[in-house]
């Protein structure tokens, strides 16, 4: 994760201003040696004013990656919420929150002759499985 820091883009701002008052006092220039130097000048701060905006540019390009992949995160989990309706948390994934789906009905080993049943669940997004114990017409316990 990059930091948002608005420094990168005030450092290429100065690194402009600086390439614009160079010129600034070449365009007064009379002397041909001090407008070669002058030049030279302009020239390096043209470049590193460059530098700088492709650096404010890199990071503005990972700051909207990091803001498109959040909207995206959002939007699914908005969409996980409102699908899920009210499911019992017995069938919410505890890993991640997806929604479980029943596997297999088995009779419960010890309260079979209540008629309790055991769910074996299962999560298709991050392959968690396990078992819920069932009633059935009173729901999870
Ligand atoms: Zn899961």
């Amino acid at each position: 994760m990059a930091h948002l820091d608005a420094s990168t883009i005030a450092v290429a701002v100065k690194s402009l201003k600086d390439a614009a008052d160079i010129a600034k006092v070449l365009v007064g220039l009379r002397d041909a040696a001090q407008i070669k130097t002058k030049v030279i000048d302009l020239q390096s701060a043209i470049l590193t004013a460059q530098s700088d905006a492709l650096s404010a540019q890199h990071e503005q390009m990972v700051l909207l990656q990091q803001v498109r992949e959040l909207q995206a995160e959002v939007a699914g989990l908005k969409q996980q919420l409102s699908s899920r309706g009210n499911l019992p948390e017995a069938l919410i994934c505890p890993m991640c929150r997806n929604e479980l789906r029943v596997t297999a009905e088995h009779d419960d080993s010890t309260f079979a002759f209540a008629g309790v049943k055991v769910h074996s669940v299962a999560c298709a997004k991050c392959s968690y499985t396990g078992d819920r114990r069932y009633r059935p017409g009173k729901g999870y316990s």
